[in-house]
């Protein structure tokens, strides 16, 4: 398959305390890569250095073989690999159609334009709703974001974020905060859309790690602590140790 995203040596230190200590990683293209590790493990650093949000210390980031090490999001996003929640923000008060119609419009890089008319956006409708069906929301199509269940708003996310056809999503803790059926419904969908995308999380239900999952890292101080699938990691004893010792 080949590799779509690849870390090697990333390093970041904030005023010389090092947050992440030569992550060497690599996300097989078409598969679900979790990033895991107890609190203070680096995880969160590590998604940002890997969508952009920060700048290593040290270490080179390469996406489809290109170095992406110095580009911005925006840049990255433009080759097909997106952080959920990154250019797509939700308007609690547009319909569910309405979101999706406006992340097609920043897609093709037109001016974001409420004050649009009506006929002028409903050239997006047939597109939008492919995406809002893919994610689960038709029958709320015509629903303000703001009437949503949670779940159901971070799906409606997810359908912004499918707008910009990415090739690669980096979802961060998509199961936050929700309530079992939703983490039932969300753990349906992203198994759905990464048929044919690569996907990375950072997650920390590890129930849903263990079912969603091709291949797992586990951090623990900023350093790796073990790779492989969940049988394999969750029986090593330094990870256990780890999350035992948080
Ligand atoms: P996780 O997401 O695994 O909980 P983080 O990446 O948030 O871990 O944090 C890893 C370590 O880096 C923690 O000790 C945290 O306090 C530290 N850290 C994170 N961001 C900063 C920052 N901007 N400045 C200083 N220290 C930071």
């Amino acid at each position: 398959m080949g590799v779509a995203l690849e870390a090697v040596g990333l390093t970041k230190e904030f005023k010389g305390f090092v947050a992440v200590n030569d992550v060497s990683l690599a996300v097989e293209k078409g598969t679900i890569h979790a990033l895991i590790g107890p609190n203070g493990a680096g995880k969160t650093t590590c998604f940002n250095l890997l969508t952009k949000f920060l700048q290593p210390t040290r270490g080179k980031i390469t996406y489809e073989g290109r170095d992406i090490t110095r580009m911005a999001p925006a840049e990255i996003a433009r080759l097909g690999m997106v952080r959920s929640f990154q250019i797509s923000a939700v308007f609690p008060d547009l319909t569910v159609l309405q979101n999706v119609r406006i992340a097609l419009q920043r897609r093709r890089g037109e001016s974001f334009d409420f004050w649009r008319s009506e006929k002028t956006l409903a050239r997006y409708d047939d597109e939008a709703r492919g995406h809002v069906a893919e994610v689960g929301l038709s029958e709320f199509e015509g629903h303000r974001a703001a009437e949503l269940s949670y779940g159901r708003k971070r799906a409606l996310e997810i359908a912004t974020t499918l707008a910009l056809e990415p090739e690669m999503l980096l979802l961060d803790e998509p199961m936050a905060g929700m309530a079992e059926a939703d983490v039932a419904r969300i753990s349906a969908l992203i198994r759905r859309i990464a048929k044919d995308r690569t996907i990375l999380m950072v997650e920390h239900n590890l129930s849903v790690v263990a079912d969603l999952s091709d291949r797992i890292t586990v951090l623990a101080r900023g350093e790796i602590l073990a790779e492989g699938d969940y049988a394999t990691i969750s029986k090593a004893p330094e990870v256990i140790e780890a999350y035992i010792g948080a």
